[in-house]
């Protein structure tokens, strides 16, 4: 558990990079993030940084999850996917703005411990599906509120294709070791809006289900 400090200490970070958003910042003050970091890094869980995670992924900076999350203008009816669940924290965020959130992952492991730690918090509303998220999830499609959280080339065509008419899109687009950029898509009548938000640096979005267990 966070002291009062370090809470107050996480909410004036995210404040300062620009998440000023007060539901999503309720969000995030409740979730804590102390229980997505393991061992020997979840001393550091309450620092605007990412850290290192299984499968040589990371969780992302808790500033960056809050900007994406209020660039998605999330409302309490809205289905929500998510590309890249990683340790379930930005998908337990995203649990508590809308009503139903899906995460996929191709790490198994990954999507398993997720699914646990969303167990333990009560968290019913999150689904997850290990697999190719770029395919997205025909099944559950349209989707009102897409976040990718591994860097495309390119937005992958399924998921713009399983965007809502009027829906967002948030996706960092770029080469996975070069400069990337955060981009806000949003789905109209006639086609795709695309702005631009930030630079940022993510692990890249990999094809196919990974191999190890
Ligand atoms: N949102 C996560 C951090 C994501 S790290 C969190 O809150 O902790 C990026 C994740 O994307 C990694 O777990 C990686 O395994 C996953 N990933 C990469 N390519 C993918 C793909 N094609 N489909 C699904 N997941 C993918």
């Amino acid at each position: 558990m966070p002291s009062a400090e370090q809470i107050m200490q996480f909410v004036f970070a995210l404040r300062s990079k620009g998440v000023r958003d007060a539901e999503v910042l309720k969000a995030m003050e409740k979730i804590d993030r102390g229980l997505f970091v393991d061992g020997v890094f979840a001393s550091r869980a309450y620092e605007d940084v990412p850290l290192p995670i299984a499968c040589g992924q990371t969780i992302s900076q808790p500033s960056i999850v809050g900007l994406m999350t209020q660039a998605a203008q999330i409302s309490p009816r809205d289905h929500v996917l998510e590309v890249g669940t990683g340790s379930g924290y930005q998908a337990a965020i995203l649990s508590q703005l809308a009503r139903r959130v899906w995460t996929v992952d191709r790490h198994r492991k990954l999507a398993r411990r997720a699914e646990d730690r969303f167990a333990e918090l009560g968290l019913t509303n999150i689904t997850v599906m290990p697999g190719d998220g770029s395919f997205g999830l025909p099944d559950q499609a349209p989707f009102d509120r897409i976040l990718v959280t591994a860097a495309a080339e390119d937005p992958p065509g399924p998921l713009l294709a399983q965007l809502r008419i009027g829906g967002i899109m948030v996706v960092p687009v770029g080469q996975s070791d070069a400069v990337q950029s955060l981009i806000k898509v949003t789905r109209t009548e006639t086609g795709y809006d695309y702005e631009e938000l930030r630079s940022v640096r993510f692990v890249p979005l990999v094809e196919g289900l990974a191999t190890d267990r």
